[in-house]
């Protein structure tokens, strides 16, 4: 089966009810060893998604991973601003490439995370979103090829969860929280944990359409 642009306000609007429901977490976490602007960032890029949810259903993927990432650059301020808006728009010159089918999802997503690697000039351990992201992108290379599997889309959920659990132990050695080095051990990166919820909400409106 093939998902359609047409999920994405339901995906959008799914995004931002989990950061909304998961708010105080998150802006703790990112109190703690950032400067607790991280959701008010995200949450501003995904109002104005919303309000371009429309338009973006009717376009198709390449084209609808590129106006998201524009849009990204334009509201989202902070570091995740633009290495979401770098996701997206590499993901969107990948599909262009080749044919948005779903199994050539997961090399999409592989080189927009690579993309993201390059901006934020990080690997995985740095305790940053790439710690979830990077995982999610190894597994769905790895995973069976009709990526859009019930038992695919649950493992994405598993394999980010962990992720952003990993990050606990870690010491920053990028953005803000680097400058705290030691300190900021024993507190999980807020950017991993929004990563990981809203790779969760896709995967549960993906999950539903296979119901
Ligand atoms: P800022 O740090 O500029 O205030 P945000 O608060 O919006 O930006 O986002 C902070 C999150 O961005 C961090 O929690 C971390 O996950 C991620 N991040 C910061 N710097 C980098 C980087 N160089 N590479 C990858 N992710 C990063
Ligand atoms: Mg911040």
């Amino acid at each position: 089966m093939h998902f359609k642009t047409e999920l994405l306000p339901e995906i959008i609007r799914q995004a931002d009810d989990t950061l909304s429901r998961h708010s105080e977490d998150i802006i703790k976490l990112d109190q703690a060893i950032g400067d607790g602007d991280h959701l008010f960032n995200l949450r501003r890029g995904l109002a104005a998604l919303a309000a371009q949810s429309q338009d973006l259903a009717a376009l198709d993927w390449p084209e609808a991973w590129r106006k998201i990432g524009m849009t990204l650059m334009s509201t989202v301020g902070g570091a995740s601003g633009s290495l979401y808006a770098t996701l997206f728009i590499a993901m969107a010159k990948a599909a262009s490439e080749q044919s948005a089918a779903p199994a050539a999802w997961a090399e999409i997503f592989a080189r927009g995370v690579a993309a993201v690697k390059q901006r934020g000039k990080a690997e995985q351990g740095e305790k940053t979103l790439l710690d979830v992201l990077i995982p999610v992108a190894d597994y769905l290379q790895s995973a069976p090829r009709d990526g859009d599997s019930a038992a695919v889309l649950a493992e994405i959920d598993a394999v980010a969860a962990r992720g952003v659990e990993a990050t606990r132990d870690m010491i920053a050695t990028k953005g803000r929280a680097s400058f705290l080095g030691e300190r900021s051990k024993g507190h999980i990166d807020a950017g991993a944990k929004t990563a990981q919820l809203m790779i969760s909400a896709v995967v549960a409106v993906l999950r539903r359409q296979l119901a």
